[in-house]
């Protein structure tokens, strides 16, 4: 019997005919929703698929399929909503199959008095957002795939949302999980409020990208939600880094808005265009979240300090504008209308973020600016914004947008654009050459760099979870 025979026969007995997935068409579908859109508008095929595609309903399936896998030396690469963009899902060889979690959709529970709830892997961000919503409550967690993202996603990469300067990432969110190792254990990480008991367990797991272990469940805090209390305010700054210091002094004072972004004008006019900036100046804009006495503060601090900085508020006519579309470029993602798109102007835009203390960022922010259309010819434009700030610093999201004449060419620029930008980020002490999207594959190749003399760690750390590599080879750790 042929290995894929054999392993889908396999799949079957513990999963049941239905919830194994061999058809061609899903199978070429199952390397994310957003990467490699511009090749599939050219008749691409993937080097590798996966052997099939097995749905999981619960943690003893989970169990009985990684145990079956680790045994016989079967790659695993788990799956939620498909969203994430740095090749996670990309299959690495012919021994690959998928373990796809959307089938665990449960919400478990909904625990009001100690504002947390229990979901399923499976369970979509924006299902979940809602049913909470109506309650009274918000997750506080709103990336822009909200649409597409499911919670054991969400947490496998480390992900943040719109409104983070206020609520954090997905790290300051989870509380506990069920998990299940590769040879077929399951474990659980408590929901307690904090602990001291040795190190935090639960940060082995957020972030880990498919690569230790099967999440099966996770509890994540909730927020009171008050969607009619906001305080918005735009303003135009100067230029990019006068921007920057702004926003830093905001943060420093201890003003907390939810939201806090800040665009040069290639981002605006490539984005949104809702707001006219000449050359060089830059679009700075906040939105505070909660009880009407604190965001009305919080809108006060903001004011005076922008004024400081010497930014023209422009009301809020941009950032209710921002806020309507914010999530727009969601809804093309795998459209027939993108697909025409990139066939009529063979230009592909993508994301790259990193993150760095105040001290540094503008200069990153200036040599990348100018480094990489000097390396990478095919960028045709290139801008950022500051999305996520913290007390010691803050992310830049670039944008490239890169014109491919030869279709087949367009991923291998990207990757090399990817490394010009993770290049120049090595260079400076304090800067990470990844916000939040995570390592995947796209930037593997400069983890050993990233992390330094802390290297070994993570090398040790998967070799214990998942001594026989059967987790998603290649992703966040190189196969050497
Ligand atoms: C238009 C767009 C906008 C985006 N905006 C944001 C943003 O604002 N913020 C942000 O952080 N990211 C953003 N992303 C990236 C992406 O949405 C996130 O990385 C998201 O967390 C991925 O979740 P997912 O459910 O789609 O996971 P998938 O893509 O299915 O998987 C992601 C990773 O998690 C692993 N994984 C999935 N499920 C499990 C599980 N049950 N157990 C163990 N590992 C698992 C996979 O193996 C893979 O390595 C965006 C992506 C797109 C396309």
């Amino acid at each position: 019997m042929s290995l894929k025979k054999e392993i889908v026969a396999k799949l079957t007995e513990i999963l049941g005919e239905e919830n194994v997935i061999v058809s061609e068409e899903a199978l070429l579908a199952a390397d994310a929703v957003n990467v490699r859109n511009y090749a599939k508008a050219f008749d691409y095929k993937p080097e590798h698929y996966p052997l099939a595609i097995a749905k999981v309903h619960d943690v003893q399936e989970v169990s009985s399929v990684l145990k079956y896998c680790n045994d016989n030396d079967i790659h695993v690469i788990p799956v939620a909503g498909g969203s994430s963009g740095e090749d996670q899902l990309l299959i690495p060889d012919d021994r690959t199959i998928l373990i796809d979690g959307t089938p665990m959709n449960k919400v478990i529970k909904i625990d009001i008095e100690n504002m947390m709830v229990t979901a399923q892997c499976g369970v979509s961000l924006a299902a979940l957002e809602a049913q909470v919503n109506e309650a009274g409550y918000t997750l506080g967690h709103a990336p822009q795939s909200i649409s597409l993202a499911c919670m054991g996603g969400l947490v496998a990469t480390r992900s943040i949302g719109q409104f983070s300067t206020m609520y954090g990432g997905i790290e300051d969110m989870v509380c506990g999980l069920e998990a299940v190792l590769p040879n077929g254990e399951i474990f659980r990480i408590k929901n307690a409020p904090r602990r001291a008991a040795g190190q935090d367990l639960r940060h082995l797991v957020i972030g880990h990208e498919g690569t230790l272990v099967f999440m099966t469940e996770v509890t994540v805090r909730l927020f009171t939600y008050y969607p009619d209390e906001m305080w918005k305010g735009g303003y135009v700054v100067e230029n990019f880094k006068t921007g920057i210091k702004a926003i830093r002094e905001i943060v420093a004072k201890g003003y907390k808005p939810a939201v806090a972004r800040l665009y040069d004008k290639a981002d605006v006019d490539h984005h949104y265009g809702s707001v006219k900036l000449n050359e060089g100046q830059a679009f700075m804009f906040f939105a505070a979240y909660g009880p009407k006495a604190i965001t009305e503060a919080i809108g006060k601090g903001i004011d005076e300090v922008a004024d400081q900085y010497g930014a023209g508020y422009i009301g809020t006519k941009a950032v209710d504008h921002w806020f309507e579309n914010r999530n727009k470029t969601t809804d093309l993602l795998g459209s027939e209308e993108e697909r025409r798109m990139f066939r009529e102007t063979k230009v592909y835009t993508f994301p790259m973020e990193i993150c760095a203390t105040w001290s540094e960022i503008g200069t990153i922010y200036d040599d990348v600016i100018k480094t990489l259309p000097e390396k990478i010819p095919q960028i045709v434009m290139l801008g950022g914004h500051v999305s996520h700030c913290y007390s010691n610093g803050t992310n830049v999201y670039f944008v490239a947008s890169i014109k491919v004449d030869n279709p087949d060419e367009c991923i291998k620029i990207q990757y090399a654009t990817l490394d010009a930008l993770c290049q120049v980020i090595l260079k400076y002490q304090d800067a990470t050459i990844v916000h939040h999207h995570g390592i995947g594959r796209m930037r593997v190749n400069r983890i050993k760099e990233e992390l330094g003399s802390s290297y070994p760690l993570l090398k040790a750390v998967k070799n214990t979870f998942d001594p026989k590599g059967i987790m998603n080879p290649g992703c966040l750790i190189p196969l050497d």
